[in-house]
């Protein structure tokens, strides 16, 4: 028996040690909140935890353009037309689902109380991009001018503040309006902003991936290039894991020793933060099971089990892109999930699927009217739903993206953008637990693809050997 344990730990040791990593980075963290350590010494104890952050931030690249490249090119036209259209139909619908869930919650619970929302303060005022910016920019990521620069560089609309010189100073319209402060009038910049443009990186590399799998003999080289090239990146990922559970031990140590008045803010948040982790509870939990279980009459929780090293991976660095490496190697080697589904499926869902966030963002949405005293008619409860998903859709997968298009959903339905300060607080721990919701949400549908998909790649792969034999 005891033999037993022991080979079950060593087997799972990697698993163990980044479970052991966030238990005791929570319990450090917390211990060492009484020695009120300085900024400087804070960002000693969580600077291994950064360089974890940018290990796995330098694999993204590589690993998507590598990973879709090459798993496309092996695919033809039919299966990856069909493995697209489970995964979208799997996305929109859980997302929608995600969403319906939190709203729910929301209206039944109603943490918003309008009387402490003094206590909480807001944010300064300005002018803030309109739903219609939002979309804009995605479609202008989408279908970037330069493939180099949307590999650091992604398009964001910002209102320039503009003051023109139309009129004479002494003339009394402009002195009015100057002391009224109504002259000054905001134009919309379509700036470039440091971070990589992942959505338009990953529709250049699946359309170059598809053309390629069109092509004949001619583009060997090519596919064998960047199949090595996938290789070789997997093989540092593996590197890389081994490094994470002293990463994320400090992550977690850092970001619990960094939050201010821990007590007061989470107290008063305390119901906004209940009612957000138990859609997100009910989501994976329940949701996203029976989902899986209908579509592919397997165990979820078994297949549940295979992610949890991707799933801490989210907990630790609060970014769907940043875990995507994990989120590979547990559905490749534990979950024998075809690489050809995961190499799709995974870099985009990654980017587009992202329930954790559409139902922390309807719930923040309706919790932010509430603190208002506003209460919000059926049309606009369906607007939040619908600008909860294309916000999810829009949301970078990066540490608080959430947050930032959350003022799109807000702008929708006319409430207060500066009230997003009132969640601020509490994001950090939010952010992690929507960002595993959105990692497991992801797999979940790899796993679903994988299912529907098994026979077209089988017919796929005879075909290969088909062309092999008669070359
Ligand atoms: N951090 C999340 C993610 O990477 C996005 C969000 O802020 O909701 O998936």
């Amino acid at each position: 028996m005891e033999f037993d344990k022991m080979s079950w730990i060593r087997k799972n040791l990697l698993l163990v040690l980044t479970i052991l990593s966030v238990v005791l980075g929570a319990i450090f963290g917390f211990a060492l909140r009484s020695t009120e350590p300085s900024p400087q010494t804070i960002m000693l104890i969580a600077f291994p935890g950064e360089l974890l952050m940018n290990m796995l931030k330098l694999m993204i690249l590589p690993l998507i353009v590598s990973s879709l490249i090459s798993g496309l090119a092996s695919l033809d036209a039919k299966s990856s037309g069909k493995m697209g259209f489970y995964a979208i139909v799997y996305y929109f619908s859980t997302t929608i689902m995600a969403v319906i869930t939190g709203i729910i919650l929301v209206l039944l619970i109603h943490p918003g109380d309008p009387t402490i929302k003094e206590d909480l303060g807001t944010g300064t005022e300005g002018k803030t991009v309109s739903t219609i910016d939002t979309f804009l920019d995605l479609l202008r990521n989408t279908f970037p001018e330069n493939i180099v620069q949307a590999t650091f560089q992604q398009v964001q609309t910002k209102y320039v503040k503009v003051r023109p010189k139309v009129l004479k100073k002494n003339n009394t319209d402009y002195l009015a309006a100057v002391a009224n402060g109504t002259f000054d009038y905001f134009k919309p910049s379509v700036e470039y902003t440091p971070g990589i443009n992942v959505l338009g990186v990953i529709v250049f590399c699946i359309a170059f991936g598809i053309v390629l799998s069109q092509m004949e003999d001619e583009a060997i080289v090519v596919v064998k290039f960047f199949s090595t090239l996938d290789k070789a990146i997997m093989k540092l990922v593996m590197l890389i894991m081994w490094y994470s559970p002293v990463g994320i031990m400090c992550l977690i140590m850092g970001k619990i020793l960094g939050i201010h008045d821990l007590g007061d803010t989470a107290r008063m948040l305390a119901m906004y933060m209940v009612t957000v982790l138990t859609g997100l509870a009910i989501h994976s939990l329940i949701t996203l099971p029976i989902v899986f279980f209908i579509a592919t009459k397997k165990n979820p929780y078994k297949y549940m089990r295979g992610l949890v090293q991707a799933w801490i991976t989210a907990l630790g660095t609060a970014s769907s892109s940043a875990t995507l490496p994990m989120t590979f190697r547990c559905l490749e080697e534990n979950l024998g999930v075809d690489r050809r589904v995961t190499r799709f499926v995974l870099p985009v869902g990654a980017t587009i699927n992202m329930d954790g966030t559409a139902l922390y963002e309807g719930v923040a949405a309706i919790f932010i009217a509430q603190m208002n005293g506003v209460n919000l008619s059926m049309s606009q409860v369906i607007t939040v739903s619908l600008t909860a998903t294309l916000a999810s859709i829009g949301a970078a997968s990066v540490p608080s993206a959430g947050l930032v298009t959350m003022l799109l959903v807000l702008t929708a339905v006319g409430l207060p953008v500066n009230d997003v300060s009132l969640i601020v607080a509490v994001d950090w721990l939010l952010d992690r637990i929507r960002t595993s919701i959105n990692v497991v949400g992801d797999a979940m549908g790899a796993g679903i693809v994988d299912h529907y998909c098994k026979d077209q790649l089988a017919a796929c792969d005879a075909e290969h050997k088909a062309h092999d034999e008669r070359r």
